[in-house]
């Protein structure tokens, strides 16, 4: 299918999730995870209209970055490791899989102006996931005050794999209630405002609970090397 398509369909999707939860649909920002595709698809996703595209691989973004104007913002959304941080910090705009002090360290050290982050957190508990335990979200926050090139703009979660709408309700509710706790404290460095949860196959329900930037790869590009 073309990517134009296939962001109508999802368009209309986020229109309905919004009227159902009272929403407005301009605050949801479309995050193309471009990863499982070519840089061609990827530009056909550009001229589709997306504004904003996602990679979890340094490889995946360093091949395709080139090819994209400024206008393209770039999220990096997979486990970055610290010791490649200085080979990409000045040309990614946000980075949602911030879960560790000495991360922040080192893209406080590396970059030269500040980056705004979401910190990715394991709301489910899975092990095989990455990410700060909810309980631990505040003070891993207050760690990260002196931290003059840190942003944190918002809460990041990939929920379970799962159909139970139930399940993915909760777990987005409560990513939800630690966003606005955060918020509450007016912390200069943490305005955390966003919610970076919902992807192709439960991003309606992330709406409906408040995502403010949902990042779908499979429903929007495909999952094939397109
Ligand atoms: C791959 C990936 C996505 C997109 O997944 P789809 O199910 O293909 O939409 C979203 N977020 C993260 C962190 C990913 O790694």
């Amino acid at each position: 299918m073309p990517v134009a398509d296939n962001l109508k369909e999802i368009r209309a999707n986020i229109n309905a999730a919004c009227k159902r939860s009272n929403r407005n649909a301009e605050d949801i920002t479309i995050i193309g995870v471009t990863k499982y595709v070519t840089i061609e698809r990827t530009l056909e996703a550009v001229g589709a209209g997306i504004k904003n595209l996602g990679e979890n691989r340094l490889e995946g973004f360093q091949e395709k970055y080139n090819h994209f104007s400024d206008s393209v913002k770039w999220h990096f959304i997979g486990t970055l490791q610290s010791r490649k941080v200085k080979d990409v910090i000045s040309e990614i705009d946000f980075i949602h899989s911030l879960d560790r002090k000495s991360l922040a360290k080192e893209i406080d050290k590396r970059s030269k102006r500040p980056i705004d982050c979401f910190i990715q957190v394991n709301v489910s508990e899975e092990e095989s996931k990455h990410g700060v335990a909810l309980g631990d979200v505040e003070f891993f926050i207050s760690e990260l005050k002196n931290y003059s090139n840190i942003r944190v703009i918002g809460l990041m979660t990939m929920a379970q794999h799962t159909d139970d709408e139930n399940v993915l309700r909760q777990t987005f509710a409560s990513l939800r209630e630690k966003r606005d706790q955060i918020m509450l404290k007016d912390l200069s460095h943490a305005p955390c405002q966003y919610l970076s949860m919902g992807m192709s196959n439960d991003y309606e329900i992330a709406i409906e609970e408040g995502a403010t930037h949902i990042r779908i790869g499979s429903k929007l590009v495909g999952s094939k090397n397109l």
